[in-house]
């Protein structure tokens, strides 16, 4: 069995970080990756996604955006581009096409197996990605025969669709911009809208993340917030990657989006939403409202304020055996997948339990999370922080295996 110091488990961006760190501190390990560098970006992504942080903040260990549109917004494919020119440069020691099938505790480490070869380490960085598996709930089981599910992950264009009219779950990223791009398509569209977060593209003559990246709100601390379970649980700003253009609910709402509430049950084939639109678009709007305050007190002046949602009266039930509805999209978040992980350190949710990517069994740990270290852990520009970091601890735990080991010797 060949044996390295660290295996790293994803070549995403999260992944590639650690590499670098690791390379940087003469650590030898091997990155696997069960497709090709930045495997997501090219597989799991609609056509016409861009990133919603632009382009500066495209920033990694080493790289930063150097090209002639720092205020754009890379495309799933130019993400995909520059993480493969990022392996290259880094030299990353990256194993593609090998899938990790299982990783145990062995021999004072680990024991990874995968469908190439199996691996021993004395420790593993699971960076397989949080957004791996589309969450989709069990109520979706009740969907009336006829109607067409589809995810996110699986989504590509509208012409994929069959024709009819479209009910999107989830009023997310994801929600928003699939609700936006099927209704510009012609189609009739609904979305059902849950707890969201409600985020203009521009504030004050600047884009939203700068504003978000300069007062230092990205970069709280995971050990600084009154409620991390709750912080890690807030669902993806509502933001699309284009200049200028906000797209939030009332933005889609007077284009012609109905708007209804959360998805609260399926029962013979009628789509029960939930009574509650007013009170999540309200409580949106002053959660914005607090932001757009702490934005201005670090600015030191007042900025301008944005209308309320407007919610319209929404209907509490949709016959989706009717016709109305051909296609129901579940922009309902995602999960990660780790069904291969046998180390026993996962909540009875199956989430990785873990303080800041260190789990409870030394040498394992994880990144790329929400909230892993810092609000902005689950984006780009927050894996740079927390890679260094988690390398740091990393190196701390194999110095106390060398001593102990010396310690033993003598
Ligand atoms: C729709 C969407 C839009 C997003 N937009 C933005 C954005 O605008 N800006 C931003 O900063 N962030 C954005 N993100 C968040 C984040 O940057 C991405 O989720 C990013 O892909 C996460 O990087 P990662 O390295 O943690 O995971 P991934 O990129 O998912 O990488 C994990 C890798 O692990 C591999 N893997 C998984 N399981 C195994 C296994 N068993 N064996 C071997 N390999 C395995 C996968 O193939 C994958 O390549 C977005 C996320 C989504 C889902």
């Amino acid at each position: 069995m060949p044996s390295t110091t660290t295996v790293i488990i994803g070549a995403g961006h999260c992944g590639l970080a650690m590499s670098r760190c690791l390379a940087a501190r003469s650590v030898d390990h091997v990155v696997l990756e069960r497709g090709e560098v930045a495997n997501s970006w090219r597989t799991q992504r609609w056509d016409s996604l861009r990133l919603l942080t632009p382009n500066w903040m495209t920033r990694l260990p080493g790289y930063a955006y150097r090209g002639a549109d720092p205020d754009g917004y890379l495309s799933a494919r130019q993400v995909a581009a520059m993480l493969a020119d990022y392996a290259d440069a880094s030299a990353a020691p990256v194993l593609t096409g090998t899938t990790v099938t299982s990783v145990r505790a062995a021999g004072g480490g680990y024991a990874v197996r995968t469908d190439q070869s199996s691996w021993h380490a004395p420790t593993v960085v699971l960076a397989c990605g949080a957004a791996t598996v589309p969450a989709v709930p069990a109520l979706a089981g009740a969907v009336p025969a006829g109607v067409t599910s589809v995810t996110p992950a699986a989504y590509r264009n509208p012409g994929q669709l069959p024709g009819g009219g479209v009910l999107v779950i989830g009023a997310s990223a994801s929600g928003i911009q699939l609700a936006d791009e099927l209704h510009r398509s012609g189609r009739p569209v609904t979305l059902a809208v849950g707890e969201h977060v409600r985020m203009p593209r521009t504030y004050r003559g600047r884009d939203i993340l700068w504003w978000l990246d300069a007062a230092g709100v990205l970069d709280q601390r995971y050990d600084e917030v009154d409620d991390l379970a709750r912080a890690r649980n807030v669902p993806s700003m509502q933001l699309v990657g284009s200049a200028g253009r906000t797209v939030d609910l009332n933005a889609l709402g007077s284009a012609g989006v109905r708007l209804v509430g959360r998805l609260a049950g399926i029962v013979d084939g009628v789509a029960q939403f939930s009574g509650s639109l007013p009170n999540v678009c309200a409580l949106a709007d002053l959660k914005l409202g607090r932001l757009l305050n702490t934005i201005d007190a670090w600015a030191g002046s007042a900025g301008e304020r944005f209308a309320p949602t407007v919610v319209r009266s929404a209907p509490l039930g949709l016959d989706l055996r009717s016709g109305e509805i051909s296609t129901i999209v579940w922009a309902t978040g995602y999960r990660p997948g780790l069904s291969w992980l046998h180390v026993p350190v996962l909540d009875r949710k199956g989430r990785v339990i873990h303080d800041g990517g260190v789990t409870a069994s030394p040498g394992l740990y994880l990144i790329g999370m929400p909230f892993l270290r810092r609000r902005k852990s689950s984006l780009i520009d927050g894996a740079a922080g927390d890679a260094a970091e988690l390398t740091g601890h990393l190196a701390g735990h194999l110095d106390a295996l060398a001593g102990r080991r010396m310690r033993s010797a003598s």
